[in-house]
């Protein structure tokens, strides 16, 4: 053999490079890539059991850290959880299958990857990142009074602000768990010196900040935005949240459920340099939007239909928006009626979680497991690039009885929202 004349291979031209596991899995999927389940703990909170993990499963991360009550979708957004947070905790991992085999990689570096050819030009040249997550959270209990702080004050530790919504599914709420009320801003009336007491009395057992706001009963099938420097204390119903890419939040009440929070958890959205800054815990609180009369006239989401009701039914499917009121984010929750086959076209990119029914999505098969075990794949997650959403993704409903119901989480400006 002549080994002098082999020919030197060009590694700088893309045809002999040997292609990224990003790119074959948006190959694979034809535009749509597949998720494995992202299973978040916190140490504050006592799992409800809604979400279809094991029943053994539920301290899979070791007692200290907590009961898994979270399970964050489309997630490129690391969870702020404590020294003991785990590597990569809260970010989405892609599933390639390659070669009979498995493999995982992060939905956040195929972002980085991929950019524009996932998420699409006019969000990638805008955040240059995937700038949203969803998560279902499943409280046996209500979660303290709490605040995520605007981009201002995020500022202050790094971080964006977070505006978040919530819808309650149906299919995951048999019951509501121990307290189904959300508390919502503060009563009209209230004085900043009142919240402000409260706020100093955080270490002395009950600081009663709720006694000054107002709850509201929840209801499956409907939801509620939240905007930044909005005080709220989430009712116990297992919920669905779209949200901006972000983990900051800050407690702001001192006992809930017989528990008591923890100071860190007061100050968490503060630099450490103003810890003890009461201050600047009420000035992170947007007076007017809390001490709003009309909150529920300006927060409150019944689903809207996307389109013509009579039209979506003849073509198969329905299709309403479930969060609208956030320029952040937003979600839709599809149904495709039994034995029908719908083309569904959407203006941007989406990530999916099934919640009821099985079929076909493009080259996938979508189903619904009703048990999971922590670290187990589904095939109940994946995340739509712009360019197939667009194209529109075929969706065939095999069964003869069950609809297949999904929810679908966009990011920031969807170009389809025109019903707000
Ligand atoms: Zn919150």
């Amino acid at each position: 053999m002549n080994y002098l004349n082999k020919k030197k291979i060009d590694t700088a031209n893309p045809k002999y490079r040997p292609m990224s596991f990003a790119k074959k899995a948006l190959e694979q999927g034809e535009g749509i890539v597949r998720l494995t389940p992202t299973w978040v703990p916190r140490s504050f909170c006592v799992p409800g059991r809604r979400i279809k993990l094991h029943p053994d499963d539920y301290y899979a991360f070791g007692g200290m850290r907590g009961g898994i009550d979270e399970r964050w979708f489309a997630s490129t957004t690391a969870a702020q959880n404590g020294p003991l947070t785990s590597k990569n905790e809260g970010l989405s991992h892609i599933a390639l299958e390659d070669g009979g085999k498995v493999t995982l990689g992060l939905l956040k570096d195929a972002v980085e990857e991929l950019g524009a050819d996932l998420i699409g030009s006019r969000l990638w040249n805008e955040f240059k990142s995937w700038p949203m997550y969803s998560k279902f959270f499943d409280n046996m209990g209500p979660l303290p009074h709490h605040i995520h702080p605007s981009d201002e004050f995020g500022k202050l530790t790094g971080q964006n602000g977070k505006p978040e919504a919530y819808y309650f599914p149906p299919q995951v709420n048999n019951h509501g768990g121990d307290f189904p009320y959300t508390f919502f801003g503060i009563a009209p009336g209230t004085s900043k010196e009142t919240i402000l007491e409260c706020l100093k009395n955080f270490n002395k057992g009950d600081n009663k900040i709720t006694n000054y706001s107002q709850a509201f009963r929840l209801q499956p099938g409907t939801g509620w935005d939240v905007p930044p420097g909005m005080l709220h204390a989430p009712g116990s119903m297992c919920t669905y949240e779209p949200q901006k890419a972000s983990d900051i939040f800050a407690m702001y009440q001192s006992l809930v459920n017989e528990a008591i929070i923890p100071d860190e958890l007061l100050w968490n959205a503060c630099p450490k340099n103003r810890w003890g800054d009461y201050e600047l815990l009420l000035e992170m609180i947007d007076w007017d939007l809390n001490v709003n009369p009309n909150l529920m006239d300006n927060h409150y989401m019944e689903p809207k239909p996307v389109t013509n009701p009579a039209q979506m039914q003849a073509a198969g499917y329905q299709e309403n928006w479930i969060c609208y009121r956030s320029h952040d984010y937003s979600a839709k929750e599809l149904t495709i009626l039994p034995g029908q086959t719908a083309v569904i076209t959407d203006a941007a990119a989406y990530g999916m979680i099934m919640m009821q029914g099985h079929g076909k999505m493009g080259v996938w098969d979508i189903e619904t497991p009703s048990l999971i075990r922590f670290g187990q794949l589904t095939q109940d997650e994946y995340f739509v690039s712009e360019a197939a959403a667009k194209a529109g993704v075929k969706i065939t409903n095999t069964s003869k009885s069950d609809p297949i119901v999904m929810l679908k989480h966009f990011g920031p400006k969807n170009p389809d929202l025109t019903v707000v």
